[in-house]
């Protein structure tokens, strides 16, 4: 019960992840400017970091195909996780 704010804000937050992932063009690669797998993948677990690795990473998400392909995957095993959990 209590946990459900959280959940509501955790929800909305990889909404708005996978939004901007979903409303990337593919015809814009900048892959030689690609984050670390790891890192996309601790920002869909919603793993603690600055907000300035958070703005840039989700910046470069928003125009890179295959890292948003990759955060999508990601958040997908993240709420597979959490619902094994529960
Ligand atoms: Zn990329």
């Amino acid at each position: 019960m209590e946990n459900q704010f959280f959940r509501e804000e955790e929800e909305k937050r990889l909404g708005e992840i996978v939004r901007t992932a979903l409303s990337v063009e593919p015809s814009v690669p900048s892959r030689s400017s690609c984050p670390d797998p790891e890192v996309i993948r601790a920002l869909a677990f919603n793993v603690e970091m600055d907000a300035a690795t958070i703005k840039k990473i989700t910046l470069h998400i928003a125009e890179c195909y295959d890292c948003s392909m990759l955060t999508d995957k990601y958040v997908q095993e993240y709420r597979k996780q959490q619902q094994d959990e529960s």
